[in-house]
């Protein structure tokens, strides 16, 4: 263990085992670990750093930005919130929701849930439904709406009233949701499940269905968001789907801590001056961040580029017989393993100089940068046969 490693074990809360590895420095798609060690970053930071690491429009927008005006709180406001506003609102427009549209900015993933979770109490009614195999976050809240009995478990009692659906399942989900239900909240793809992809329809029912009983439907488009899905949303600018509430965070600041809670239509209301406040959330930095994560999606195509290079890799991966399934869309990938030996891939990949991730002991996650390169990508599929290699014992093929 190396000496970091030691003094990481000992200052560090120890929530999330020991990190294997101690990175130093990143550029584009790659990282470098404290021994000097190069790996393709096929993680990104679990789905965030759509530019990659140091990307230099957004280097310059966070200097800049700090060296102008850093830090003010919401007693004031600054014109990167309210651009970014704009610009979210501009990207999530629907046929039904454009124009009508808040924002409420926050600092995580799990801090835009809390928000939209408040703005579901508004409307009178206390009821959720949710997922089976959904992740909306850690904290208390988020956690309600969490189905992984392992990280509720030690927390419960949770707040809510939260009732658990099979996830693509429309019968069970219009079975579960009445006139008393205040929201239901789905991931257009469960990315923490290993990337799971509801069937075609599936989401334009779900917003048929809150329709017919006055519930808001909220999609939880943290991870499928902000280009990752080769679209500015998996599912939320879908004309067919108009959700109420959109949360988003991971890939919005490109590595910058960042989210938000978009409330459109008759929802973008309903928190009121004093129901919800943040110290940090729509800093001016943050808020440069995202502006400039934007501008270079557009200004490079990379939305494009990100369903071509996913269906490419998706493809590539596919082609060993000891891939089962394939699943996602864009560069949000899940992989089914025809044994469950997820870690020894996944360590098999490190060793290769590939970092992957392994979010059930079956499935194989991989989320790289917006920005992979070819040759990058070309690299992974010429060495995925060998790596399997190396984590399947014996000839299993
Ligand atoms: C990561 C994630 C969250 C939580 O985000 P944090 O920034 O970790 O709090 C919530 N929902 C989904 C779908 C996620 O992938």
């Amino acid at each position: 263990m190396s000496d970091l490693q030691g003094r990481y074990a000992q200052a560090m809360m120890n929530t999330f085992g020991q990190p294997r590895l101690a990175l130093v420095r990143g550029a584009g798609a790659h990282v470098w670990d404290d021994a000097g060690n190069e790996y393709v970053d096929l993680l990104g930071g679990i789905a965030v750093n759509a530019l990659g690491h140091g990307h230099p429009a957004l280097v310059e927008a966070v200097t800049r930005q700090l060296q102008t005006l850093g830090h003010i709180s919401n007693l004031f406001l600054s014109e990167p919130q309210v651009e970014l506003a704009e610009k979210l609102l501009e990207l999530v427009s629907t046929g039904s929701t454009s124009g009508s549209g808040r924002v409420f900015f926050t600092n995580s993933g799990a801090e835009a849930n809390e928000a939209a979770f408040k703005v579901t109490r508004r409307t009178g009614r206390t009821r959720i439904v949710a997922a089976e195999g959904s992740f909306h976050g850690r904290t208390m809240g988020a956690l309600a709406l969490t189905a992984k009995a392992a990280y509720r478990g030690p927390f419960e009692p949770l707040p809510g009233d939260v009732t658990f659906v099979p996830y693509g399942d429309a019968q069970a989900l219009a079975a579960a949701v009445t006139d008393e239900t205040a929201a239901v909240i789905l991931e257009p793809m469960q990315g923490e499940a290993g990337v799971l992809v509801p069937p075609d329809g599936y989401l334009a029912e779900a917003r048929r269905i809150t329709a017919e009983h006055g519930a808001l439907l909220w999609l939880d488009e943290i991870q499928t968001g902000m280009g990752r899905a080769g679209a500015w949303f998996a599912a939320a600018n879908d004309p067919g789907v108009a959700p109420d509430l959109v949360t988003v965070a991971k890939g919005l600041g490109g590595g910058f801590p960042i989210g938000a809670c978009l409330a459109l239509g008759d929802a973008a209301t309903l928190l009121e001056p004093g129901n919800h406040g943040t110290t940090f959330g729509g800093n001016p930095v943050a808020c440069a961040a995202a502006l400039a994560v934007i501008g270079v999606i557009e200004a490079e195509g990379l939305l494009e580029r990100t369903a071509v290079l996913g269906q490419k890799l998706r493809d590539g991966l596919a082609a060993d017989p000891r891939v089962t399934e394939v699943r996602g869309v864009g560069l949000l990938i899940g992989l089914t393993l025809s044994a469950s030996l997820s870690a020894e891939v996944a360590a098999a990949a490190q060793a290769a100089g590939f970092i992957v991730n392994n979010p059930t002991p079956e499935r194989i996650r991989i989320a790289p940068p917006l920005v992979l390169t070819d040759e990058d990508a070309n690299a992974f599929l010429a060495a995925w046969p060998s790596i399997l290699d190396a984590a399947f014992p014996g000839d299993v093929s």
